[in-house]
């Protein structure tokens, strides 16, 4: 059966980091690559981390129907699910790891159902995800206090998850989701 692992997590609770674990140590598993309407950040590389689009083309992509699901995660910022992703990685026989926002993970689990596990990453409390996303260096004071207003709130939607990973500890965070992981590809 095509199956499908859904990570989903307030920002900054440690997501991509256990995300780049489970595709380096889980063979089966390969990443579906969203598309951004937000321009590339550091290092990000187009067809890598996202296929960064235009406005236009974003929009050009939708009325296309191109997307399994989109949603402007911050204003003026859109990101969608591409069907193409999903039928790329199936067709060579692996099963498809997606990293998305709450609500578009749970979008997800509505479509794919039993196909799916969806798992919510939580962070240890809003305090320590602030001092994260202070540390990451990457966002401003402004840009901070947007993604913890939206942390609180999509902490409220973890238990409608298959399954919760908390990530206190990093290394536990790790072996937790690599074996619930294995333990729904097994079946
Ligand atoms: P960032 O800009 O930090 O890379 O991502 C911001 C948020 O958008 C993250 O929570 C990420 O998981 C989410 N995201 C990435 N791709 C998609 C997607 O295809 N759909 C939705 N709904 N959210 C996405």
């Amino acid at each position: 059966m095509h199956k499908v692992v859904i990570f989903s997590a307030p920002s900054g609770a440690g997501k991509s980091t256990i995300v780049r674990h489970l595709l380096r140590q889980v063979p089966e598993l390969a990443f579906s690559i969203s598309a951004t309407s937000r321009p590339p950040r550091g290092r990000e590389q187009d067809g890598k981390e996202y296929y960064f689009l235009s406005e236009t083309a974003f929009q050009e992509q939708i009325d296309r129907g191109a997307f399994l699901e989109w949603e402007e995660v911050y204003p003026g910022c859109r990101y969608g699910t591409l069907r193409s992703e999903v039928e790329r990685i199936w067709a060579e026989g692996k099963s498809v790891l997606f990293d998305i926002d709450v609500i578009g993970g749970l979008n997800l689990k509505k479509i794919f159902g039993d196909r799916a596990l969806a798992v919510f990453i939580e962070p240890p409390s809003v305090e320590t995800l602030h001092r994260r996303l202070i540390k990451r260096g990457t966002d401003s004071p402004e840009k901070i206090c947007e993604r913890i207003d939206k942390a609180k709130y999509e902490m409220s939607f973890a238990d409608r998850f298959d399954t919760i990973v908390l990530n206190d500890r990093l290394e536990d965070a790790l072996a937790d989701a690599e074996e619930k992981v294995a333990k729904f590809l097994s079946v």
